[in-house]
C-alpha cells in the first residue's frame, strides 16, 4: 500500500477511545485495545475460527495480526491452553488465510457503509473536485487501475496531501463496493471510516509481509 502525502488526519490523541478492554496477544504476550486484535474462536470440533466482528459467544482467544504471533502461538501450543480444551490440527498458512479473508471482509464491509451513508465519491472528475474541495480523508485505488488513468488522481493527492491506498480489490470488486461495474478508485470523505479502511489496509500487510518472511 502506498501512502501518498501525510493525508489530514487529525492526530491519534484528538481521538480518544475510552475504555476499550484491552487483551494480551497469545504470541507475543503484548497488552492491545481488544479491536486491534484477531480475535479466534474454537468450534465444536475444535477448529479455530476468526470472530471478525468480535460478537461471537463463548471463550475467545486474541493474537495481532502479524504472522509472526501466530507462529509464536502455534508453536507454544497456546491455542489449546487459551480454550482449556483440545484444539484441531493447526496449519499456520491456514489460520493466515483466515486472517485475511477477515481483514478484507472488513474492508470491503467499510467501503459499502460509506457507499450506503454516501461517504464515497467516484468518477473522474467527481472525484478530482472532490480533492481539490479538501472532502476526501483517503483513495482507494483497484489493483488493476492503469498508470495514465490514475495521473491526475495521483497528482491532486499529492498536492491536496491525501492519502492514497492500494488496496486488494481489482476494478470490478472495487467498483462492487459501490454498486457500479468497474471502478479505478473511490474517494473516502468521512474521517473515521477513512481511517478505518488505512488501518484494516496496514493489518493486511503486516499479515502478509510477514508472510512472505518467512516463506524466505
Ligand atoms: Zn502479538
Amino acid at each position: 500500500m502506498a501512502r501518498r502525502g501525510r493525508g489530514r488526519r487529525a492526530p491519534r490523541t484528538a481521538t480518544p477511545r475510552p475504555e476499550i478492554p484491552t487483551r494480551t496477544c497469545l504470541g507475543c504476550r503484548g497488552r492491545f485495545p481488544r479491536d486491534e486484535l484477531v480475535r479466534w474462536v474454537v468450534g465444536p470440533g475444535g477448529q479455530l475460527f476468526v470472530d471478525r466482528n468480535l460478537k461471537l459467544p463463548g471463550r475467545g482467544a486474541h493474537l495481532c495480526h502479524d504472522a509472526a504471533c501466530l507462529e509464536k502461538a502455534i508453536r507454544r501450543k497456546a491455542f489449546g491452553r487459551a480454550f482449556r480444551q483440545p484444539v484441531g490440527a493447526i496449519d499456520g498458512e491456514a489460520l493466515r488465510g483466515r486472517i485475511l479473508e477477515a481483514v478484507e471482509a472488513r474492508v470491503v464491509d467499510l467501503l459499502g457503509i460509506a457507499r450506503r451513508a454516501g461517504w464515497s465519491v467516484f468518477g473522474a472528475d467527481v472525484l478530482d473536485r472532490a480533492l481539490q474541495a479538501g472532502q476526501v480523508r483517503l483513495v482507494v485505488t483497484a489493483t488493476d487501475a492503469a498508470a495514465h488513468s490514475l495521473k491526475r488522481l495521483m497528482g491532486r493527492s499529492e498536492t491536496e496531501r491525501i492519502p492514497v491506498a492500494e488496496g486488494f480489490l481489482d476494478r470490478e470488486a472495487l467498483g462492487r463496493t459501490q454498486g457500479r461495474e468497474a471502478l479505478v478508485a473511490v474517494g473516502i470523505t468521512h474521517g473515521p471510516v477513512a481511517e478505518k479502511l488505512q488501518s484494516e489496509l496496514q493489518r493486511r500487510n503486516r499479515v502478509l509481509v510477514a508472510a512472505a518472511a518467512q516463506s524466505l
